[in-house]
């Protein structure tokens, strides 16, 4: 059976360009980028400052801003901790959604358990932040306000340019997860007065394992405590021998996707509207979460009614999906993002996400339409 794979929200393969690149790095190049005194130190060195020129590009922020991490869970965790235990405390009040990503979410309410004030704004039916209700909920210690950009769920783009002029004009400073909208989209995140983000290499067919945190050098500085002390590469801010051929890696991933993101947002986006059409033309009760909003080109997160995640996974064995989100498929939680949006718990658990990428074809999306609408017709005439 022809497996086919449509969770490129999860992961992506690595693009044979990128893992062309990363394998010199393991073996010829294998110097340690903080040896100074060696040609082997100097050739790490210029590659990992060559991918952060890359990955600041696609950003839209000075390299200089970049920071390695292991992975965006990692970046996540030093911005909003590192910010909440700086050298001077004072008064620390968050404010963030309750439609975020768990790596984000479980760190505010590891914050909240050791008396941090978090505030959690809810999100519309499409899943987006009323700038309204921001605003009213910024107060005069609030110091950082952390947003999903793109939902990994629904792929909801939030608009990130108003929520930074908001804070900008507020004093308040703005930490965006861009994870899943890195490569995809584009960012300008020091136009639009974003101070801090996280990002993996993963989600655009770079490597596991490897990340970069944005923290703006001036107008503000921002300055916060690292989570890991040692050896004091990456200026300080995260100490531990850097990942040389994880760090190549997301720098061709991520000058591959500037290079390629115009041609193939619109091709991605053309199959994902193919993938809707055919399955809505097959079952006119499909319901999209988060349409009729600005999301990212690769996602569709559907529901056919009265046809339960789980029983439409399991009777689909040949396509790679997902319930939800990959970190709650382990669960079997109802998607706190669709909950936030205001669906029932019976909605919620209807939800099925397709994500497709850079790997995605026409023949994939056909045979997908047909797998999908024959097993939920089989569903629904069993009673499941
Ligand atoms: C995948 C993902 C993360 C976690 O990234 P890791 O590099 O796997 O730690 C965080 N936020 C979003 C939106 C994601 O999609």
């Amino acid at each position: 059976m022809k497996r086919i794979y449509l969770d490129h929200a999860a992961t992506t393969p690595v693009d044979p360009r990128v893992f062309e690149l990363m394998r010199h790095y393991f073996s010829e190049h294998f110097g340690n980028p903080a040896s100074r005194t060696h040609a082997f130190g100097w050739e790490a060195e210029e590659a990992i400052e060559t991918a952060r020129a890359q990955v600041a590009a696609l950003l839209g922020v000075e390299p200089r801003a970049v920071v390695w991490t292991s992975g965006a869970t990692e970046s996540i965790n030093t911005a909003l901790q590192g910010l909440a235990w700086p050298a001077s405390p004072g008064p620390y009040h968050l404010i963030t959604t309750r439609a975020e990503h768990s790596a984000a979410r479980d760190t505010c309410l590891a914050l909240e358990r050791r008396g941090v004030d978090v505030t959690w704004l809810g999100v519309d039916a499409h899943g987006r932040l009323d700038l309204a209700e921001l605003r009213g909920a910024i107060r005069p210690e609030t110091r950082v306000v952390s947003i999903l950009h793109a939902n990994n769920e629904t792929g909801v783009v939030q608009d990130l340019a108003a929520i930074g002029a908001l804070c900008r004009e507020r004093g308040v400073l703005l930490h965006a997860d861009v994870t899943q909208s890195l490569g995809k989209i584009p960012l300008a995140l020091s136009d639009w007065g974003v101070d801090l983000a996280s990002a993996s290499a993963h989600k655009l067919c770079g490597p596991k394992g490897v990340g970069a945190l944005y923290l703006r050098r001036r107008d503000p500085r921002v300055v916060l405590e690292p989570l890991l002390y040692g050896g004091g590469q990456e200026r300080g801010l995260r100490s531990g021998t850097s990942n040389v051929p994880g760090i190549v890696g997301f720098g061709a991933a991520a000058a591959l996707a500037l290079g390629e993101m115009a041609q193939e947002s619109i091709r991605v986006a053309a199959l994902r509207d193919r993938l809707e059409a055919g399955l809505t033309h097959s079952h006119p009760e499909l319901v999209r979460n988060g349409s009729g909003v600005e999301r990212l080109p690769g996602l569709a997160n559907v529901r056919f009614d009265g046809v339960g995640s789980e029983a439409l996974l399991l009777a689909l064995p040949a396509i790679a999906l997902s319930a939800g989100s990959a970190c709650a498929s382990a669960s079997l939680e109802p998607s706190h993002v669709l909950l936030a949006m205001g669906q029932s718990e019976a909605e919620a658990r209807g939800a099925v996400r397709f994500s497709l990428g850079r790997t995605t074809t026409d023949e994939e999306i056909d045979a997908t339409i047909g797998l999908v609408s024959a097993a939920v017709s089989r569903l629904c005439s069993t009673g499941g």
